[in-house]
This record gives C-alpha cells, sequence and structure tokens, in this order.
C-alpha cells in the first residue's frame, strides 16, 4: 500500500495552487461573491492553463481540490463548464461527441445537467418534465431548478419522462438540448447563501422541439445513465469538501497563531485543531480510496456516497470550528464566507441523507461489512 501520489501528481498539484493563488485575487473573490457574478476570464484562464484535464481523472480530482482550498466558489465556478460531460462521454453517440462535446472540450462551449425540478430533487424518478415523442424527435415541456451555468451554458444533458411505467424511473430519458432552441428560457436565482460565483437558474421549456439525434443512448435508460454520472460526480464533490476543509483549517491555523503563544497553546484550540485535521485526514483516505476503485473502472457506490457525504460534512465542521476558535478575527475574515459555500456540498449531486440511504442500502444487501 502506497498513500504517496506519483510525482507527476505533485507537480500537477502545485502547479495548481500557484495558479489559483496567483489568479483568485481577494477582489476577484469579493467583486464575485458580493455581485454574485460569474468569472467567464478566470474560466478561460482556467482552460488555457490546462487545468481539467478529462484525459486523467486525478488531475481532475486533485484540480478541483486545489482549487477549492483556495477559495470555493471561484474553484467550483472554474471547473464546472463540462458538468454532465460524463454522459455524453459514456453514452451519447459519435455525432453528439463531434457536435457539442468536441466544442465543450475546446473550451468554446459550456455544459450544464439539469436534473432537479421545482418539486424536488432527491426523488429523481419522481420527475415532471417532459419529453413526447413527436415527428422526428420529442416535444419538450416543464422546468427544471437550480441548474448550475443555467443562464451561460450553451448545451445541458436534461433528464425528462418519455413515458409512464409502472416503475417510475423506468420512463426517463436523457437528451442533449440546446439553449439557443426556440422555447427555453432561462431565469438566473440570486440570493444564494454560498457559491455565489456559480451561475444557477430555474430553466423553462415550452414546445421545445428536440430531433431524434439528441437523445442520448437508449429511450428509458436515461435514469441509470444519470445514476451513473452521479458516482463520479460525487467523489469530485467530495474533492471540493477536502479543498474547503483544507484551507479553513489553514487560515485558522494562521489567525491563531497570529493571536500568540499563549491563545494557541490553550487545550480548547489545540482540540479543535486537531480534531479538524483528523477529519481531514479520515475524508482524504476515504476520497482517495473511492477514486481509485473508480478510476480504475470499478465503481464502488457504497464508498462514493461514504465519500461525499463525509467529505462535505468534514468541510462543513471544520469551517464551523475554524469560526469557533478564531472569533471575530475570523468572521472578520474570509472564513466567514468558507463557511457560506461549504453548506451546498452537504446539498448537490445527493443530499448527505440520500447518500447514507444508499450507503445502508447497499450494506444491508450485501448483509455484513468487510
Ligand atoms: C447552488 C445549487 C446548485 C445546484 N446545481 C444543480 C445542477 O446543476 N443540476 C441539478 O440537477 N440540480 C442542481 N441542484 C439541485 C440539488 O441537486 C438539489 O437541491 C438536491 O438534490 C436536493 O434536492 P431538493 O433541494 O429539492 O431537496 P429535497 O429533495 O426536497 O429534500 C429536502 C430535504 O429532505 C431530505 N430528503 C428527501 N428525500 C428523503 C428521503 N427519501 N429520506 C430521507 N430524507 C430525505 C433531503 O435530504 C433534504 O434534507 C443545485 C442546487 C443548488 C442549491
Amino acid at each position: 500500500m502506497d498513500f504517496n501520489f506519483e510525482e507527476k501528481y505533485e507537480k500537477y498539484r502545485a502547479t495548481v495552487r500557484d495558479f489559483a493563488n496567483r489568479e483568485f485575487t481577494r477582489e476577484l473573490i469579493e467583486t464575485c461573491d458580493s455581485g454574485e457574478k460569474y468569472p467567464e476570464e478566470l474560466r478561460i484562464k482556467t482552460f488555457n492553463a490546462g487545468i481539467m484535464d478529462f484525459t486523467d481523472p486525478w488531475k481532475v480530482l486533485i484540480g478541483i481540490e486545489e482549487m477549492c482550498s483556495v477559495d470555493e466558489s471561484l474553484g467550483i465556478a472554474a471547473t464546472t463548464p463540462y458538468f454532465g460531460a460524463e454522459v455524453l462521454m459514456l453514452f451519447g453517440s459519435d455525432y453528439l461527441k463531434e457536435k457539442y462535446l468536441s466544442k465543450v472540450s475546446q473550451g468554446k462551449a459550456i455544459m450544464g445537467l439539469a436534473v432537479t425540478e421545482p418539486g424536488g430533487g432527491s426523488d429523481v424518478a419522481g420527475l415532471a418534465t417532459t419529453a413526447t415523442p413527436a415527428d422526428s424527435g420529442y416535444m419538450l415541456n416543464g422546468s427544471k431548478m437550480f441548474i448550475t451555468n443555467g443562464t451561460i451554458a450553451n448545451y445541458f444533458v436534461l433528464l425528462a419522462r418519455t413515458s409512464v411505467e409502472e416503475k417510475k424511473h423506468h420512463g426517463l430519458s436523457c437528451f442533449l438540448v440546446d439553449s439557443s432552441w426556440e422555447g427555453f428560457k432561462s431565469s438566473k436565482i440570486k440570493g444564494k447563501m454560498g457559491v455565489r460565483a456559480t451561475d444557477t437558474a430555474e430553466l423553462q421549456f415550452s414546445n421545445v422541439k428536440i430531433p431524434k439525434e439528441n437523445l442520448i443512448g437508449e429511450e428509458g435508460k436515461g435514469f441509470y445513465y444519470i445514476m451513473t454520472f452521479f458516482n463520479i460526480s460525487r467523489i469530485y464533490v467530495a474533492a471540493q469538501g477536502l479543498g474547503v476543509a483544507r484551507g479553513a483549517i489553514n487560515r485558522a491555523m494562521e489567525i491563531v497563531k497570529a493571536k500568540g503563544q499563549a491563545y494557541s497553546s490553550q487545550e480548547s484550540v489545540q482540540f479543535a485543531i486537531s480534531e479538524m485535521a483528523t477529519r481531514l485526514e479520515a475524508a482524504r483516505l476515504l476520497t482517495y480510496k473511492a477514486a481509485t476503485f473508480l478510476f480504475n473502472f470499478n465503481p464502488n457506490p457504497t464508498l462514493t456516497s461514504m465519500a461525499k457525504y463525509y467529505a462535505a460534512e468534514t468541510a462543513v465542521y471544520c469551517t464551523e470550528k475554524a469560526l469557533e476558535i478564531t472569533g471575530t478575527d475570523g468572521l472578520n475574515s474570509q472564513l466567514e464566507r468558507f463557511l457560506r459555500d461549504a453548506k451546498i456540498l452537504e446539498i448537490w449531486e445527493g443530499t448527505s441523507e440520500i447518500e447514507k440511504l444508499v450507503v445502508a442500502r447497499n450494506l444491508l444487501k450485501e448483509g455484513s461489512v468487510n
């Protein structure tokens, strides 16, 4: 068992860290947070710097972790222009890959994933948006809620109901939807608690015509495609959590040390630092283990869900503890934003409750833990 990354990954980690420390200026962070502004220039710089190299998933994971350790909101905004692309990579036709994915991978187009609806996100099989078979394709009607990149994306991977089946999830299909099509409308959602540099929107579809070639994979298999995607994206959310937790601990230690020896040697402060760092280490081992299974084409959904919820909860725990031991100094520092940003990690790509249900159901099916 070797807990060290190969040298090429350590070099890559250092490169991304330098990039984020240089490009995530205090001014940019604050402008995007207070103004709820998407950092388009940063997206382009990130792309040009070769960060988010999809030919190597470890680089994607490390890139996300490092960017989020400097600032979660900018880190996510800069690393999600490809959100949902794996669905196309895994299940899309050559035509879809050539027409849409090629532009996304050249940094010329932005993608999003549209699953959640105003009626709820956890019950994916219960969604109400319909894609009714029509001449030479489908007719899309309905709406999607809280969609990342909602007003800036050129394309969306969208899940809709194509038929009513006894088992609800059997009637769902995935489509590649172009935001320039007639009948598509998006409205930015403002006033979010955190990740305010990310673009979030409500999408509405009124008789949007989808050509039949834009069906991804087979009709009726959409639910499985999205669950496969979540087993990938949850690893990356866990990586977001690792970055946030590390960033919070390091900032807290800087403040604590600046307060002097008498303060930093207090038992309550030392207990907090120790507990934060221990949880981070545990979350990191779990995330890297789940990632190793996934990246070796042997995904382990139980480990993935454990990693996602534990790393997300670790990020929230560490940002809270960091504020606790830094008091007003912390509240007046970037730690306040770290806490606001961290909370979303427990919600998107499956809430902590949903992840725990996945873990327990899988374990009960297996009958014992290893
Ligand atoms: C900033 C932001 C960006 C987002 N980006 C995207 C995106 O790009 N694409 C997309 O499709 N979605 C996106 N989402 C939506 C996100 O995935 C959902 O918010 C999430 O899945 C939870 O759904 P919900 O908010 O409707 O909560 P609900 O599903 O209504 O759940 C509410 C509460 O009930 C709990 N709960 C629900 N069902 C159960 C159950 N069976 N057992 C126990 N507890 C349960 C949940 O854990 C939660 O605490 C985004 C959300 C936000 C806030």
